[in-house]
């Protein structure tokens, strides 16, 4: 809170009074702070795959170039971290404009279904790979929703990329979808992968909060997937959610208003 004193006094006589305005900038502070971190880092998260790319460049440079086996390792590794780099670049652009309410939303009446099981498709390759067995579990009816494609096909991809980088081999992921009481439509995406711990499941939406940094950065983590996925679900009118027990595993969910009766017709 901040304070401000004001005295009342005639002009040249001594104070009759004192007015004190008690502003209240705790949010305000809370904003600027949260800004402040985010530039610290983006800045930071864009540096790093830039000192490995210029330290490997440097040792090519240096005569690393004239050994073949060694110049195609350290080229593998710039290209990865140049790799990188795009990708944080197009997740913080997709926020951005997510941010300014540039997206054009083009939402259209969908066939859940038959969306779940295109990304449970996208995705058995990825899981047979890593021995995952991934599972699509619908209970109809499912009301229709209104979805722009594109942008949730983005949040299943990130929720479900999460799932694999989190799960080891041998693990379940299971894709749920479900009527709610209220008639909206529930999406939740399974695993039984490593979990997060219960204090950090409070800022797991947060940009670039992750449980484990090096771990993220490992598995090609931007540390912005979740915070995407959240703008695009409330973009739609829905809430997400996460539940999550260390060591067992997690369970994202995110809710889907129906689509009006009369545009169904
Ligand atoms: P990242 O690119 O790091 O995966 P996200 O925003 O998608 O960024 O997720 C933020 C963090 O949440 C991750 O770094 C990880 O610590 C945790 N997390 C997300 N999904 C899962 C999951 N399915 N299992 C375990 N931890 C997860």
């Amino acid at each position: 809170i901040k304070i401000t004193l004001t005295p009342i006094q005639r002009s040249g006589q001594k104070m009759v009074g004192l007015i004190a305005v008690l502003q209240d900038v705790t949010e305000e502070e809370k904003l600027d702070r949260r800004r402040k971190e985010f530039v610290a880092n983006v800045s930071h998260e864009l540096r790093t795959p830039l000192t490995t790319i210029k330290s490997y460049l440097e040792a090519l440079d240096e005569g690393a170039i004239n050994e073949p086996e060694l110049a195609k390792r350290f080229l593998s590794v710039t290209l990865q971290e140049a790799d990188r780099m795009a990708r944080l670049i197009q997740d913080l652009l997709h926020l951005s404009r997510l941010d300014a309410k540039q997206t054009r939303f083009n939402k259209k009446p969908t066939d859940l279904r038959r969306m779940l099981e295109k990304v449970v498709e996208r995705f058995s390759v990825p899981c047979q790979q890593k021995e995952i067995n991934l599972k699509l579990h619908v209970i109809e009816p499912l009301p229709r929703v209104y979805v722009d494609r594109d942008q949730m096909d983005q949040v299943m991809d990130n929720l479900l990329s999460n799932a694999v980088k989190y799960t080891p081999e041998g693990g379940t992921i299971t894709v749920r979808a479900r009527r709610r009481s209220d008639g909206s439509a529930e999406v939740s995406v399974s695993d039984t992968g490593i979990g997060i711990p219960k204090k950090d499941l409070a800022r797991i939406f947060e940009r670039f909060y992750r449980v484990d940094k090096a771990r993220s950065r490992s598995m090609g983590g931007t540390g912005l997937g979740l915070s995407i996925a959240k703008e695009i679900v409330q973009a739609h009118g829905g809430q997400i959610g996460i539940d999550s027990e260390y060591q067992r595993g997690t369970t994202v969910y995110f809710s889907l208003p129906p689509c009006e009766p009369e545009v169904v017709r």
